[in-house]
């Protein structure tokens, strides 16, 4: 299928790129191939498809048609080569590092992650033999001051969830490229409207697609896109990708598909393996939320300064943690990294703590409790009473969760009924 090349404006391929008229039907929107398997030419077609010497669908594991236009247009967005679509975010990261990484590996991570990407490497991860340093990225000089020849990559999110925080990528590609391990930039709170890594020198992204890609808290999906530029066989480090793969023949990776051979290799092997297939109807689902990426975001940042102004000045609210206003300690990297905003999700704190969060979302109208962000709702969540309700007091306030905070994903309502939602159930705390 064509892809309009990165000459068309990001918002005109957020509609187009991936995607063309269906040749058999004519069918305008990118119809939902809901199919298992696929048929073959003849016997010679179907080993040459198995053995990866021909493109082409076989079984939906490995591909599907509707799920291809989605994986071309978000490596289209984001300026990479290629990209591989999956169940859900925190399936991308699994297979993401799975190429990576062998037993006794490990990677540095940011501290400031989502909190179940903290829990997936933690625990899931440890059970494969994948150790995580996980390192306070604000300072760059603690992860240049960590690294060692057994670190396989470097994990980051370009805005954290939910405290908003924005690291310097520049220099933390920079470490990473000197090392020769790929930074893995997990861009879900930004996506690409807001932030590039690619153009910052980050080497692979990952994407909750379920937030702001979908957009409209319909469906759960996972991507994973390369740039494609990464020297697998600049060190002995990767041998996934730079030596031969025995279930494929002897093939080798990196040399065999260049550019797209990480793509390749999480596509026929991580993914063939481990199973976490999109499906195509969610997959529709996406397409159809990136035709409005760019309006949706142009909103959810006005909206969200607009809040946060608001309550900045309350007199119930003791602070708010916004890179998009002046006072936030992140608000010149913001200005540098994400011109056109920072997004819609971050935290505040209210004087009277615990009760008073308690009473805020207990009167609460148009905002729901849900634990999701990336919705065109307003959406709201009492970390401590919820989310982190299990963690000791100071593992709370650790994770930024502490008895004042109320994380907010601002949505596409009108700004004015938001902040008189809010007002109203101030007013209660
Ligand atoms: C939600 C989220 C994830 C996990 O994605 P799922 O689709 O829920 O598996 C990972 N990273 C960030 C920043 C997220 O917000």
């Amino acid at each position: 299928m064509a892809t309009p090349k990165n000459n068309y404006k990001f918002e005109t391929r957020t509609i187009h790129a991936g995607a063309a008229p269906d040749p058999s039907t004519g069918a305008r929107n990118t119809p939902i191939y809901q199919t298992t398997a696929y048929t073959f030419d003849s016997t010679d077609h179907a080993a040459s498809l198995f053995n990866l010497q021909n493109f082409g669908f076989i079984y939906s594991r490995l591909g599907n048609p509707t799920v291809s236009v989605l994986e071309e247009r978000v490596a289209n967005l984001e300026n990479g080569r290629a990209a591989v679509a999956c169940a859900s975010g925190h399936s991308a990261q699994l297979l993401a590092l799975h190429p990576l990484m062998e037993p006794g590996d490990r990677i540095i991570a940011s501290q400031n992650l989502y909190g179940g990407s903290i829990t997936q490497f933690n625990h899931a991860f440890k059970k494969f033999g994948w150790g995580v340093d996980f390192v306070d990225a604000t300072n760059v000089k603690n992860i240049s001051k960590l690294i060692k020849p057994n670190h396989k990559c470097i994990f980051i999110e370009s805005l954290s969830n939910p405290s908003g925080i924005i690291l310097d990528i520049e220099k933390i590609a920079r470490i990473a490229n000197n090392a020769k391990i790929p930074l893995i930039v997990d861009n879900t709170m930004a996506s690409p409207y807001l932030f590039k890594p690619f153009n910052w020198g980050a080497d692979i992204i990952t994407h909750s697609l379920t937030k702001f890609i979908g957009g409209h808290g319909n469906s759960m999906g996972g991507i994973v896109v390369e740039n494609g530029k990464f020297d697998w066989f600049a060190s002995d480090k990767y041998p996934s990708m730079s030596k031969p793969t025995e279930s494929y023949h002897g093939l080798i990776f990196a040399e065999t598909f260049g550019d797209f051979g990480y793509s390749m290799k999480i596509r026929a092997d991580s993914l063939r393996d481990i199973g976490s297939a999109l499906s195509p109807s969610n997959a529709f689902y996406f397409i159809n939320g990136l035709e409005t990426l760019h309006l949706r975001m142009e909103r959810h940042c006005s909206n969200a300064l607009k809040v946060s102004k608001f309550l900045e000045k309350h007199k119930k609210v003791s602070w708010v943690s916004y890179a998009g206003l002046e006072s936030s300690k992140y608000n010149k990297l913001a200005k540098k990294f994400m011109k056109k905003g920072v997004g819609p999700v971050f935290t505040f704190g209210l004087k009277n703590g615990y009760e008073a969060g308690k009473k805020l979302i207990n009167n609460i109208k148009i905002f729901s409790h849900v634990a999701n962000v990336g919705d065109t709702r307003s959406l709201i969540l009492h970390p401590a009473s919820t989310t982190h309700n299990q963690l000791s007091d100071s593992q709370k306030n650790k994770a930024g969760a502490g008895p004042e905070v109320i994380r907010l994903s601002i949505g596409i309502e009108h700004h004015q009924d938001l902040i008189k939602d809010l007002r109203t159930a101030l007013s209660f705390v």
